[in-house]
């Protein structure tokens, strides 16, 4: 069974450490407490207290005019894309390892009828912004051309293994935009980690943007929705494609009850993760291992990216660090460290609420034993 500590000092350690993504928290007390007493009603009508609280408090979290709860972060985008991209002949620019494109089935395209083209990605989660000017069809382009009216950026960067974009880059990109009338959208499924990590307010991060997702399901540790937030016309717009999209909920209020905890807790929680991660990075880079490494100073928010250069590929890493050898067990216990691998030379751990600094140590001796084994 996974027992959670719930991430606090001097709590055991778990016999399952779940690394494998931050959307695998449950509830605390204080979650289901808050959803059990929320105050209700149907937010169709735009009668739910709870949620209305909630769009509210993001909306200030974002320095916007207004913000709308959605189901999820894929939700979230997608329904930027449609707001930003009614006029048919759209084009997007996205990363090309950006999760809008990599891992939301190509949504612009199958639900919105909007071009995403892909501009590369850096290995810090910045766009190349050569590329991507380059690639900007503006004006009235050429009849061959869609044309581009939005630009997506991810902070923190998923695939890049949590990056933190710097706010000098967010204000080049914004400058690009300008200069060619294009919005900016960016998913900030984890935003608030970004925020903690550079050490300012959400707010000095979206001021660049027109349209900002938070997900509160994944490093905030609620069960489920995220925030979108924007100009009262651009939200006025999205909750009509929300609607569309059948994201219309009625007593989401339970769910907004859980969010508005999660907002609440954020900064500690996440501060307290991000350490956790990076003691783990700078226990791993002190190991030396010719099989597996990480740069602590890549490591900016809550994910650790293992660099697998040599004869363990990813996918056995991940199996050895699942299973509990019958020594351990003999030794009285042993943990499994769940942990995904990205490709077959990348292992991604991500930190969450749910794992504590004792779990982070456990986690980094089972790493360092299962090296051992392969280095011999
Ligand atoms: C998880 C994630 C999403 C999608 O969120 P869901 O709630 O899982 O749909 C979008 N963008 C990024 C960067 C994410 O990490």
């Amino acid at each position: 069974m996974y027992t959670s500590t719930e991430g606090k000092e001097g709590a055991p350690a778990s016999a399952v450490i779940d690394l494998r993504s931050d959307t695998v928290t449950k509830p605390c007390a204080e979650m289901r407490r808050a959803m059990a007493e929320a105050e209700v009603g149907d937010d169709v009508f735009g009668e739910d207290p709870t949620v209305n609280e909630i769009q509210r408090r993001a909306a200030q979290i974002f320095g916007m005019e207004d913000a709308l709860f959605v189901t999820t972060g894929t939700m979230g985008n997608l329904v930027s894309i449609m707001t930003h991209c009614r006029v048919r002949g759209s084009e997007v620019l996205v990363g090309d390892q950006s999760h809008l494109y990599f891992y939301e089935q190509g949504g612009a395209a199958q639900v919105a009828g909007v071009l995403p083209r892909s501009v590369k990605t850096l290995p810090d989660g910045r766009l190349d912004l050569q590329d991507l000017e380059r690639q900007i069809q503006h004006g009235y382009p050429d009849v061959h051309f869609a044309k581009t009216r939005l630009i997506c950026l991810e902070n923190t960067h998923n695939r890049m293994g949590g990056r933190v974009l710097p706010l000098s880059y967010m204000k080049e990109v914004r400058d690009i935009a300008d200069r060619y009338g294009l919005k900016v959208h960016l998913d900030g499924a984890r935003l608030i980690n970004a925020a903690v990590s550079l050490g300012v307010e959400p707010v000095e991060i979206v001021k660049y943007c027109d349209s900002v997702s938070l997900c509160l399901s994944k490093a905030l540790g609620a069960p489920a929705g995220s925030l979108l937030g924007g100009t009262a016309e651009f939200i006025a717009e999205a909750r009509r494609n929300r609607k569309m999209l059948g994201g219309g909920m009625r007593q989401a209020g339970v769910l907004a009850a859980a969010g508005l905890v999660a907002l609440r807790l954020a900064r500690e929680n996440l501060t307290r993760d991000h350490q956790n991660a990076q003691t783990f990075a700078k226990a791993v880079k002190e190991l030396r291992s010719p099989l597996c490494s990480t740069d602590p100073d890549t490591v900016e928010s809550n994910m650790v990216l293992l660099a697998l250069p040599g004869k363990l590929a990813g996918e056995e890493l991940c199996e050895q660090l699942g299973a509990v050898t019958s020594e351990e067990k003999q030794d009285g216990g042993g943990v499994a460290v769940k942990a995904l691998p990205i490709s077959s030379q990348h292992v991604r751990l991500v930190w969450h609420r749910d794992i504590s600094a004792a779990d982070t140590q456990s986690a980094f001796h089972k790493l360092a034993s299962v090296l051992q084994k392969y280095s011999k």
